[in-house]
């Protein structure tokens, strides 16, 4: 075999170097035996090591509250619930994201409009976002797909307009930057996910963050079984639910919190970086960062795949050859969500959905293109590596390519 022989074909890799997650060291590990040996593993009235994570976290993003909850999904589901959604409203989301963005809507008995992408974002459109808008919207949900900001001045623009709410879902936008604000919190509330695949992790666990004293009262009670802050044990004023995490999630995000700020300059650099050097690839087109006031914690980068440039070998075969070169990538979503058969088949539990929804009507062929031919994901993970690791993920897709076009 030589040097050139691709490794799906039995060649040496283009990436050597692997690119382990989460990160951690004996500190993290000594906070929670610390806490493990301390015995107080619960959070009955979200205080201690809970409370001491939540204002960190608040004061990071520069939002006067944050409260914590099991995961990404219960955080967006209380802030739609906290921002006065009736059943039968409409809620405006992307369809290129998470089930959960799209499935908490269905959860409140709301109704998700799918709204299409940008095709050099692959967040929100706002230009679409307008035409969706009916007197039953309520909320918009932009997503920071990928970590990469929205186009929040327009978003918020649309919103004051028609008197709507915004959920930031920053699931994949942990310490990323707008404008010198923190994602998350620009709109009525921000969302985010401490799941083991996100930018900051305790395995599972969530967060809302907000400045507006209504929603962190009514959040912060609907987390907590009713109760009230400050309020007696057996006082339940809301119909609320436990959605309470631990003392041990919470310590080992306090040591992981530690660490965002240089792993998000870290993963900027190196995406700025791999952006100069995939320019000249032809075929290859790096999501644009829009304007130059953004920090991008790339969750995932993004590149656009022509396979018109690449002897016309489907996405789904070119990340099979470059995920072998050793480069952490997916081929993302097969397709977007409305496709999925939760919207498409309607069933009994989807009872709150007004007889004229019917999602087989739906098409945002900026999501589909995405899905089908376009979209290649490189994991955070890999986006952590040194400049010579971006080095080699270039030469593996020139390799690629060279191999498909010689
Ligand atoms: C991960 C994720 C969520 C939900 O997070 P969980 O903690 O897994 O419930 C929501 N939105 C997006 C975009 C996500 O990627």
């Amino acid at each position: 075999m030589t040097k050139t022989a691709l490794a799906i074909h039995g060649g040496e890799k283009a990436v050597k170097t692997t690119f382990p997650w989460p990160i951690y060291d004996e500190q993290d590990v000594q906070a929670v035996a610390d806490l493990v040996r301390s015995g107080q593993w619960g959070n009955p009235d979200c205080a201690g090591a809970v409370a001491d994570f939540e204002q960190q976290f608040a004061r990071y993003c520069g939002s006067k509250y944050a409260i914590s909850c099991v995961n990404g999904s219960v955080s967006l589901r209380l802030a739609l619930i906290a921002c006065g959604v009736r059943p039968g409203d409409e809620v405006i989301v992307p369809p290129y994201t998470f089930i959960a963005t799209a499935s908490v809507v269905l959860e409140v008995n709301c109704v998700p409009v799918f709204v299409d992408i940008q095709p050099d974002t692959y967040n929100l459109d706002p230009t679409a976002i307008e035409a969706a808008i009916t007197e039953r919207t309520k909320v918009i949900i932009p997503v920071h797909f990928a970590g990469l900001p929205c186009d929040m001045d327009a978003i918020l623009d649309i919103a004051r307009r028609h008197n709507l709410r915004v959920i930031e879902d920053a699931a994949h936008a942990h310490g990323g930057e707008y404008r010198g604000r923190k994602l998350g919190s620009i709109g009525d509330a921000g969302s985010f996910s401490f799941q083991s695949s996100k930018n900051l992790t305790s395995g599972e666990g969530g967060m809302v963050i907000t400045s507006d004293d209504d929603l962190y009262r009514t959040m912060n009670s609907m987390r907590n079984v009713g109760r009230l802050p400050g309020g007696q044990w057996y006082d339940h004023f809301n119909p609320g639910c436990n959605y309470r995490i631990t003392q041990l999630q919470a310590v080992l995000l306090s040591e992981q919190l530690k660490r965002l700020d240089e792993q998000t300059r870290i993963r900027n650099e190196n995406g700025l970086y791999l952006d100069s050097l995939l320019a000249d690839v032809a075929g290859i087109t790096p999501l644009s960062r829009v304007g130059e006031e953004l920090i991008h914690p790339y969750h995932l980068y993004i590149f656009r795949y022509d396979k018109a440039k690449f002897g016309q070998v489907s996405k789904q075969e070119f990340v099979a050859m470059l995920a072998a070169e050793g480069l952490p990538c997916s081929a993302g979503y097969p397709h977007p969500l409305y496709k999925q058969p939760v919207f498409q088949q309607k069933n009994w539990l989807c009872y709150a959905l007004p007889d004229t929804v019917d999602y087989k009507n739906v098409s945002c062929p900026v999501a589909e293109y995405a899905c089908t031919d376009e979209a290649v994901w490189i994991f955070q993970q890999a986006m952590l590596g040194s400049r010579s690791d971006m080095d080699a993920f270039a030469d593996a897709i020139r390799k690629v390519q060279h191999a498909l076009i010689k």
